[in-house]
């Protein structure tokens, strides 16, 4: 370790570097130029190994020296000064294909980083001075290792140990980032977890919930406590992929798709037509379809949030799932999960420990695809923690964490679409929704549109769904609709507009509510402010999907159709104001009940609460305001429900 001086490491590179290869590619070299160096290559991955951290310096410094002698009398140094040199590697791994015989060669993997540790600092450089002779030497140290002790070389001083001079020490930042295999690429939904130090110029850019394409090398590192070693990346160089290009139409697609919205009905049902062609599409699924992309391209951002959230509700094959994942692979920053979580995380944010004991929060589902979607799947079978944090995650649009000493907020700009099986295995048509579904009827209300998918036997539909399946075999079966990449880069392209919400228009929205509100009985509120609320989102989006600067009429007319056909799918007719049975979140649920409900969800497993978080979560319920929520608490205080903890928190008293 550390045997080579940074001098000696130089010649050596400069030596390697002096190939007809390589000089041509450094005579070719501006100050601005990037040279890219295999650092995989026989006889580097040695000396690359043993000065890692000095490595990518001592390379451009060696450039520089053999540009140098093209320029004798000139001093080209503080000219190249800006010359970017960066290492390449051969191997490119997946994470959890990791194993011994990648330890200490350089390694290329794309990764999520989870958590981060706060940074240290480590000496990298010192000098020791031996007392009776006062020689010196330089040592140079690695993260993974202390300085090493230094013998005088002089005989007389007979191996005297010499002592480190702090005031020429150099020290540099250091931080254990824990970074977790991407979810798509994880084998059975579990991704695998590693501890990676990153330093110097790299701290400090890195964020949980960042997703890197990163250089490193894989070591194993004695732990003095264990009998086993510890596992480490250590992080040479990043680039981030949050940043990677999105995917976008060339201007002539854009002039063209401008040109076929002259007929806009006709363009939304191509753009329908060609998101899951696989999937046969009735009705129903057509009007799913449009809004699932209407959810891809998004509302716009206000005070409000912007995101739309989706719910699917129903007997397992009725292509649930498979809707889900053709979202996916139409969108960039999204993932796939199942509500089972696929790490400690879960779904929103967790603890984790790291090897050396501390603890560090770690990342979820929804602060790993902040800015993008996540696609829930079995979003019934989540955990009890991650229920009451989807609260927060799915309307202020964070995810929190406030214990073992812990007190952190990621951002979740995250649009949920989840699907989720009845309890009793197949919808029972006779129970409600919260009945059918096992999920607390606030979190319910979280969903700006919920579908209900029921198997019925119809002949005539089976019969279509039947040639649907059996045409997309036929060779002559022409798909009319754009291919996958087009429509996504059309969405992409949708998704940035800003279009705006005329006053007419606005008023247009409140009639519509105020109609559909009216029909709602006093028993049955089935239309409330989170409807209005889930209307303006849809209508912007829509008016997104159209590349309209604003929203106009029609985007709200075939918006309330979109609302009516999903309320249908919930067997409730809006036109008539009534449900063949009652089937809405809200039903049979006296204020009493809710407020217990939501007790209940708020407080979660750890069966407390603040009192801010119950209130706002009980305003929001269709049955409840800001003001009837406080009465609601006071009445509960008044009767000795519930206690002040010394903490502040609230907690039932029974
Ligand atoms: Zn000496």
């Amino acid at each position: 370790m550390s045997t080579h001086t940074n001098s000696g490491l130089q010649d050596a590179l400069k030596e390697y570097l002096y190939t007809p290869r390589y000089l041509d590619v450094i005579d070719s070299l501006t100050p601005t130029s990037i040279f890219r160096f295999n650092a995989s290559e026989t006889g580097i991955v040695d000396l690359f190994n043993d000065n890692s951290l000095i490595f990518l310096q001592e390379l451009k410094n060696a450039i520089i020296r053999i540009k140098q002698q093209s320029f004798p009398g000139i001093d080209i140094a503080f000219e190249f000064s800006k010359l970017t040199v960066e290492l390449t590697v051969d191997e490119n791994v997946l994470l959890h294909d990791l194993s011994p015989k990648y330890e200490n060669s350089p390694i290329q993997f794309v990764c999520e980083v989870i958590g981060m540790d706060e940074r240290k600092s480590h000496i990298i450089e010192t000098y020791v001075v031996c007392p009776k002779c006062f020689t010196e030497e330089k040592m140079v140290a690695d993260f993974y290792k202390k300085v090493p002790k230094g013998y005088c070389g002089n005989p007389s001083c007979k191996r005297q140990l010499m002592e480190p001079d702090m005031s020429r020490t150099k020290t540099e930042y250091i931080q254990t980032v824990l970074i977790q295999e991407p979810l798509e690429q994880a084998v059975n939904n579990s991704p695998v977890i590693f501890t990676a130090k990153i330093y110097g110029s790299h701290i400090g850019k890195v964020f949980v919930g960042q997703k890197k394409r990163v250089t490193g090398i894989f070591k194993s590192i004695v732990n003095t406590k264990d009998d086993e070693n510890d596992i480490v990346i250590q992080l040479i160089s990043m680039e981030d992929l949050d940043l990677c290009d999105t995917l976008l139409p060339s201007d002539s697609e854009i002039e063209d798709y401008k040109r076929q919205l002259s007929d806009p009905k006709k363009f939304i049902s191509k753009l329908v037509d060609s998101f899951a062609p696989e999937i046969y599409a009735d009705d129903l699924y057509k009007d799913i379809k449009l809004s699932i992309l209407l959810q891809l391209v998004g509302g716009v951002k206000t005070r409000k949030r912007g995101d739309i959230n989706q719910l699917l509700v129903g007997d397992p094959s009725m292509a649930k799932s498979e809707l889900l994942k053709a979202s996916r692979r139409l969108t960039q920053k999204s993932i796939f999960t199942s509500g089972r979580g696929a790490s400690a995380a879960g779904l929103t944010i967790g603890i984790v420990e790291l090897p050396n004991g501390r603890k560090v929060a770690q990342a979820g589902v929804m602060a790993l695809c902040s800015g993008g979607h996540a696609m829930i799947d079995e979003f019934d079978k989540m955990n009890p923690s991650d229920r009451s944090a989807m609260h927060e995650a799915m309307e202020q649009q964070t995810v929190s964490i406030a214990k073992a000493g812990i007190n952190l907020t990621l951002p979740a700009q995250t649009s949920v679409m989840a699907a989720a099986n009845p309890i009793y295995g197949k919808y029972d048509l006779e129970r409600n929704l919260a009945e059918n579904l096992n999920l607390p009827p606030p979190l319910l209300t979280r969903f700006d549109f919920i579908w209900l998918l029921v198997d019925v036997v119809n002949t005539q539909d089976d019969t279509s769904k039947a040639q649907h399946i059996l045409s997309s075999y036929d060779m002559a079966y022409e798909n009319v609709g754009m291919p996958e990449d087009k429509l996504m880069a059309y969405l992409n392209y949708a998704r940035q507009l800003k279009p705006t919400l005329s006053k007419s228009t606005h008023m247009k929205l409140i009639s519509v509510y105020n109609s559909m509100r009216s029909k709602s009985t006093s028993e049955s509120i089935t239309v409330g402010v989170r409807q209005l609320e889930a209307m303006v989102r849809f209508s912007m989006a829509r008016a997104k999907l159209l590349l309209k600067s604003e929203v106009d009429e029609e985007d709200v007319m075939e918006v309330t159709k979109l609302l009516k056909s999903s309320y249908r799918s919930l067997r409730i007719d809006l036109d008539k104001g009534e449900g063949t049975t009652q089937h809405m979140i809200t039903e049979n649920s006296s204020k009493d009940y809710v407020a217990k409900q939501t007790w209940d969800n708020v407080a979660g497993i750890e069966k407390k609460l603040k009192y801010r978080d119950y209130i706002n979560a009980l305003s929001e319920h269709p049955k409840f305001d800001a003001v009837s929520a406080e009465k609601m608490w006071n009445s509960m205080v008044k009767e000795c429900q519930i206690k002040q903890n010394g903490d502040g928190s609230w907690e039932k008293t029974v």
